[in-house]
């Protein structure tokens, strides 16, 4: 039976667009107060006055996580406004694909750092906020829930650092998972195949030409809603029972 996020806490990642727009008006629509991060401020503010104006509470934190310190604030500036944190959802993320003969390297350096190195910095700076929760809030249980990738279970030709953030991911999600879940910190990862979003259009034009596009022409991928109700049937099960892993793909998608 879910549980009732009323009352509880979340903060998303990559909150401007696609998946983490969408997870953050479902989680607000779910009674959370959420905290919207990315670097587009613009779009936060939208999405936070869109979010109250259907009643919710929404704040719109403007930070490019790949800085440590940026990271840091973030999440100090969500607790120090609602006085704790219960959820975390890692989904800021970027996809550049391509061969790695002749790659540019400076492609692969931003994957890193907002893949797994973003991820990293907001997760270290929430854990003690988020064991406190488990620990004093009136549901003993707290979440973080990292949007991994179909990407992160299979490596494919031309997919090799974006797969090797993502395996990174979910190894990541199932150590931490380890550490706290007797603590009541239930860590688990989203595994999505394709989605309609902004990922494949920060590509090179002759990426989206020849891999992405045909692809998504060719296919009834996801919406971004569809990932959000994963992430919130994660987030809303009951204190004994943790989601670990959720695999997400369209019908189409082989
Ligand atoms: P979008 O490109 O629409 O969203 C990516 C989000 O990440 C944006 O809100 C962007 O905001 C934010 N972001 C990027 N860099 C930073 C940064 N340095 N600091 C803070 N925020 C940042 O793509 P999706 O919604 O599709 O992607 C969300 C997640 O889902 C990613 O982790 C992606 O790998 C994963 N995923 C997506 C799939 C798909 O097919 N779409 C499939 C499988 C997984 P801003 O630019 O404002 O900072």
């Amino acid at each position: 039976m879910a549980t009732t996020l009323t009352g509880t806490v979340a903060l998303v990642t990559g909150a401007s667009s696609g998946i983490g727009a969408a997870t953050a008006r479902e989680l607000a629509g779910q009674g959370a107060s959420v905290a919207l991060v990315a670097r587009r401020k613009d779009r936060l503010e939208a999405l936070a006055a869109e979010i109250e104006k259907a009643g919710g509470t929404a704040l719109a934190v403007e930070a490019d996580i790949t800085d440590r310190h940026q990271a840091e604030v973030a999440v100090g500036q969500v607790v120090e406004r609602f006085g704790r944190l219960d959820t975390l959802v890692n989904n800021a993320g970027l996809m550049l694909v391509g061969p790695v003969v002749g790659a540019d390297a400076e492609e692969w350096d931003r994957m890193i750092a907002v893949n797994v190195q973003g991820l990293l910095y907001t997760t270290r700076a929430a854990l003690p906020h988020l064991l406190k929760a488990a620990e004093q809030a009136p549901r003993q249980v707290a979440d973080i829930v990292n949007i991994g990738s179909y990407a992160g279970r299979v490596a494919s030709s031309g997919f090799g650092v974006y797969n090797a953030t993502k395996f990174g991911v979910h190894a990541f999600t199932e150590s931490l998972r380890q550490e706290v879940t007797q603590r009541h910190v239930r860590v688990g990862v989203v595994e999505p195949g394709a989605v309609e979003s902004e990922l494949g259009t920060h590509n090179k034009p002759e990426i989206r030409d020849e891999v992405i596009n045909p692809f998504f022409d060719g296919t009834e991928v996801l919406a971004p809603e569809d990932i959000a109700d994963g992430v919130t049937y994660m987030v809303t099960r009951p204190r004994h029972a943790a989601v670990g892993e959720l695999w997400i793909m369209p019908t189409e998608q082989a």
